[in-house]
């Protein structure tokens, strides 16, 4: 039997988190030393929306640095892992019914850097990226992610980064745990659909209180990546947090391992 690739969500939230030392950071840096090293990574980020779904195709991916006005220093740390033009290649035939085309443009983004830089410190598993198709609904997404699954078994380690509840209106800058109220009553809510495998009831999250979705995903790039984690789950395959908490009052930052 073929083992199966565990896969991850991971809530990026601020991009700071690649040079902080908090509990997220930590918890991550921990994580990354117990899971075996997979052949390659392949990450969802919330941080690339195109029209059509693509998958980075550079042997070299460049290390982008998608925000503005964070200290010099963030602009400074480099994590250089290589493309993997084959897997990407395969991934555009296999897929055919998906319609995946080939990008050299993209390269790496900090949905993805921020977070490897801890899982992997090394750098030395080669990263692809695959974009959100912003045409998709939220079921369609699902079914891609679930055509992916293949992939599990051929030793590519998916990785969704996006943030469960993420709101940059309601921010509050002061750094510490606390969450608005609204903000935990969603996460909570989405932590038991989790729990319960009810992948129905995430993909209609908007069901659960108009005015709660508003506020925690008020745009749906971030929570897109959990969808596809989700979709990937096998039946009676385990679920477990890697952390739980939040940061700048409205980004949850609930994280997660499939398998
Ligand atoms: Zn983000």
């Amino acid at each position: 039997m073929k083992i199966i690739t565990p896969a991850l969500f991971i809530g990026h939230g601020s991009p700071m988190n690649a040079i902080e030392k908090n509990n997220f950071t930590k918890s991550l840096i921990s994580f990354g030393k117990k899971i075996k090293k997979p052949k390659a990574i392949l990450v969802i980020s919330a941080h690339w929306t195109t029209p059509g779904t693509f998958v980075t195709g550079s042997a070299k991916p460049e290390q982008i640095y998608d925000f503005y006005g964070f200290p010099k220093e963030l602009y400074q740390i480099k994590y250089s892992a290589l493309g993997n033009l084959r897997l990407a290649k395969k991934i555009c035939e296999q897929f055919k019914n998906i319609h995946i085309k080939l990008n050299s443009e993209w390269g790496i983004d900090h949905g993805a850097w921020t977070v490897l830089k801890h899982l992997f410190p090394d750098a030395d598993v080669p990263v692809i990226q695959l974009s959100l198709n912003f045409n998709k609904t939220e079921k369609e997404h699902m079914a891609i992610a679930k055509k992916l699954s293949a992939l599990r078994q051929e030793g590519v380690m998916i990785i969704g980064s996006g943030n469960i509840v993420h709101n940059l209106a309601l921010i509050s800058w002061e750094r510490d745990d606390g969450a608005a109220e609204w903000a935990k009553e969603f996460d909570k809510k989405i932590k038991e659909y989790l729990l319960a495998d009810n992948k129905l009831a995430l993909a209609n999250y908007s069901d659960i209180n108009e005015d709660l979705k508003e506020r925690a995903v008020p745009t749906n790039e971030h929570y897109l990546p959990m969808l596809y984690i989700i979709a990937l789950r096998q039946p009676g395959e385990k679920l477990s947090f890697i952390y739980e908490g939040f940061e700048h009052r409205s980004l949850s930052m609930r994280s997660f391992i499939i398998g």
